[in-house]
């Protein structure tokens, strides 16, 4: 098997704020070497470092928005979240705990602090990729699937060097619990300090590492904590290293190789489409959320 090389590191952009509640470095697509196409199907990385976000009676958050044409996976690290769609999913997810959202059609939802944590406060820290949908399913049904801290596959690594947490596609013999449209390998892994994994994906499988705490060092590629790598598609497998006690995120995924039509919370295959979209939103055929 032919070892995948690093082909840059990104330190993360200045944070820009959504809605109010939700402090993020965008990494896909703003920055020019992480396109929709280059990153394909990963259209949109937002990651919220860990950030204090003091007490606050009324939730912080993001209001009534719509999505149509791909799934929103949001990563949640420290803090929780709360969210409502249209189609009657929503919940709270915590701690270790991810909420994929399948917009496909279209939804109306909310992203909100959890209540109790907007009461007292804390660290708060997210990741929310966008996969885009293969065309075929991009007007299927809305779903919602939330992988709790129970439902979350793990796999020890020898040498106590760690765990992987599996939230989709597979590592070694777990295939983790979300399903998805097209192969998407989504995963996080603990490493104790010196502590070591392989990863081994197709190599024509689109592949970025970003490190939520720590330091580690990839292919003898130096990442610090809030960093992202890009992998080139130039082999199947790469060793991540802990130089501390680190987590990092791992994507991996197959290219649709389609046409891309993107604006804002609309990504279909043409603009006849997006054009659609806007239409069908503003006639409320996205349904009813206050
Ligand atoms: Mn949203």
């Amino acid at each position: 098997m032919k070892t995948r090389t690093v082909e840059q590191i990104f330190a993360p952009n200045p944070p820009h704020y959504v809605g109010d509640g939700f402090r993020v470095h965008n990494f896909i697509p703003s920055v020019p070497q992480l396109s929709m196409r280059r990153m394909d199907p990963f259209i949109m990385m937002d990651y919220n470092s860990k950030f204090y976000f003091p007490p606050s009676e009324t939730p912080r958050g993001v209001g009534v928005h719509p999505h149509r044409g791909f799934e929103t996976v949001t990563i949640a690290y420290n803090g929780k979240v709360a969210h409502h769609d249209s189609s009657g999913g929503g919940g709270i997810i915590g701690q270790g705990e991810v909420q994929w959202m399948t917009a496909a059609r279209g939804v109306l939802h909310k992203e909100y602090h959890e209540e109790s944590f907007s009461k007292t406060g804390g660290d708060f820290q997210m990741v929310q990729l966008w996969v885009n949908l293969p065309a075929k399913h991009k007007m299927d049904p809305p779903k919602y699937q939330a992988i709790t801290r129970e439902s979350m596959k793990k796999v020890s690594l020898p040498n106590n060097a760690g765990h992987v947490e599996i939230i989709s596609g597979k590592f070694e013999n777990e295939t983790g619990s979300a399903s998805t449209f097209s192969p998407v390998h989504l995963q996080n892994a603990h490493l104790n300090p010196e502590g070591e994994v392989t990863f081994s994906f197709p190599a024509n499988f689109n592949t970025g590492i970003l490190v939520i705490d720590g330091n580690v060092e990839i292919e003898n590629s130096k990442l610090p904590t809030n960093h992202f790598a890009l992998l080139r598609n130039d082999g199947e497998s790469f060793t991540i290293r802990a130089l501390e006690k680190s987590i990092v995120l791992v994507l991996s995924g197959e290219p649709l190789d389609e046409p891309i039509a993107a604006q804002g919370p609309f990504v279909m295959n043409t603009q006849q489409e997006i054009l659609q979209a806007i239409w069908d939103y503003n006639n409320g055929k996205f349904g009813e959320l206050s």
